[in-house]
């Protein structure tokens, strides 16, 4: 998820679907133990493969999926949602899956 303020490009907030899609995707993997540590545990998997997902989507994911949504721990979020971008692959299954347009998302690579 990106949070652009303005949303001058697109708006992640009024969606949050990549961060309610499948718990195999919040997942650590580069991170250092460090970077880990300042994510509060409550938020954290007990097996501390990454973001706990309780009741269908991360447990840091804020508001209604769809309508208004925020990330509890955005300066501190695992690299894959640092790099999931709107118009992306993952973004466009995920919006799919919750039936979600696809057809106004920018070019990912805008972001690069
Ligand atoms: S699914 Fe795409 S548009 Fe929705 S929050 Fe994730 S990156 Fe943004
Ligand atoms: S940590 Fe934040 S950006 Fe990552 S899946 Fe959870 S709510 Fe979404």
């Amino acid at each position: 998820m990106l949070e652009t303020s303005p949303p001058d490009i697109f708006d992640c907030q009024t969606c949050g679907a990549c961060c309610a899609y499948s718990a195999d995707w919040p997942r650590f993997s580069l991170e250092s133990d460090e970077e880990i540590a300042r994510i509060p545990d409550k938020f954290i998997a007990a097996d501390l493969s990454g973001m706990k997902f309780e009741g269908g989507r991360c447990a840091a994911l804020t508001g209604e999926v769809g309508k208004h949504v925020g990330c509890a721990v955005y300066a501190d979020r695992p690299l894959v949602c640092r790099t999931c971008m709107p118009g992306d692959e993952e973004c466009r299954m995920a919006r799919a899956e919750f039936g979600f347009s696809t057809e106004a998302l920018p070019d990912p690579d805008r972001f690069l």
